[in-house]
């Protein structure tokens, strides 16, 4: 929708440049214009980087949705309070999220695929292909519910995972306590790619992970679900097998809304927000039933505007009003030490780099 109305803008110019040429006009138009030509520029490369992002959990990919806005820059010059650590996320300070000392053997078993808690009482809802220009909404939503779930992050999908308002958030939600898990680095079918590719699929993730956050994930999330649902398939093997030797949990869903399938972000959007609502929160209702003392995982998306302003405080209200505990996805499991969320915890780099092309 913002690409549409912009792209007329460096047309706008260039008429002005035409037009006024030796007047004063002429510098105000090329200074609008060198503007709005750059702005637009970093928009359309944008959009362009940003073509497989649906999650279809029940069949293929579906089509692409509108183009998502870029996550709000964090303030320029990030500045701390003397004696305090933390990262600093446009005016507020997120303390660091220290994770040490020696954690209790890790309950999940990896190359396990788990498609609901077993914990009793336990519901975890959780966000995937993010993050998104929507997630900081999201933190704000959690944090004034403080409950904690579960990111299961992609490295270039939505956006590009070094993108410094990408960084930014994703510390945020890390630093503030939740849970961030794998979605591979950029949310293909595992079961097309070859061991070597899916590996490469996970690790280049890893490593994005370690420089940004300082860990590696020990729950991951395939995107569509692909590589969990053929018993006994040949490619089904394959993946859960290399996702197993890579030391991770394979979690899925029992709950999913559909946003991905039903929900855009264009203006105005296909369905309208009660047409939206009944269809998604059907999805919780038909599974959950209305009753309590179960366990479920709700799969959503953070990358729909009215996934983070409706669904998910609808969610939170509703199953609140069951009793569940609301928890992250790896707590559901009997992870519940923060330290076993993760195989590896250590510093982030001291640089990293700020664009996903190598
Ligand atoms: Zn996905």
């Amino acid at each position: 929708m913002a690409a549409l109305t912009k792209e007329k803008k460096p047309m706008q110019t260039k008429n002005k440049v035409l037009i006024a040429a030796v007047s004063l006009v002429v510098v105000v138009g090329i200074v609008v214009g060198v503007y709005f030509g750059i702005h637009n520029k970093n928009n359309a490369s944008n959009n362009s980087a940003s073509s497989n992002k649906s999650n279809n959990p029940t069949a293929g990919p579906t089509t692409t949705s509108a183009s998502v806005p870029n996550i709000p820059q964090p303030s320029s010059t990030p500045q701390l309070p003397s004696g305090q650590n933390g990262t600093m996320i446009n005016g507020t300070l997120f303390p660091y999220y220290t994770l040490t000392g020696n954690a209790p053997a890790p309950v999940g078993v990896a190359g396990q695929v788990y498609t609901t808690c077993t914990t009793p009482n336990t519901f975890s809802i959780s966000f995937d292909d993010g993050p998104s220009a929507y997630t900081h909404e999201l933190l704000d939503l959690l944090d004034k519910e403080g409950l904690k779930v579960t990111f299961f992050v992609n490295g270039n999908n939505e956006g590009c995972i070094y993108d410094p308002a990408v960084q930014s958030v994703l510390k945020r939600a890390f630093q503030s306590g939740h849970q961030i898990a794998s979605h591979t680095w950029s949310h293909p079918k595992l079961t097309t790619l070859t061991a070597e590719a899916i590996t490469t699929e996970m690790t280049r993730l890893e490593q994005a992970f370690m420089d940004v956050l300082g860990v590696v994930p020990r729950y991951m999330r395939p995107p569509f679900g692909d590589g969990t649902f053929g018993a006994g398939n040949a490619n089904d093997i394959k993946v859960q097998s290399t996702i197993k030797g890579l030391g991770y949990v394979i979690t899925t869903w029992d709950i999913a809304t559909t946003d991905a399938d039903i929900d855009d972000n264009t203006t105005p959007h296909k369905l309208t927000d009660d047409a939206l609502l009944k269809v998604e929160q059907g999805m919780v209702t038909s599974v959950v039933k209305g009753l309590s003392g179960g366990t479920h995982m709700q799969l959503m998306h953070d990358t729909y505007s009215r996934t983070v302003s409706l669904m998910a405080p609808w969610s939170i209200n509703y199953i609140k009003g069951l009793g569940y505990k609301m928890v992250p996805v790896a707590t559901c499991l009997g992870d519940v030490d923060p330290r076993n969320w993760y195989q590896k915890i250590g510093p982030p780099a001291a640089t990293t780099p700020t664009t996903c092309t190598k």
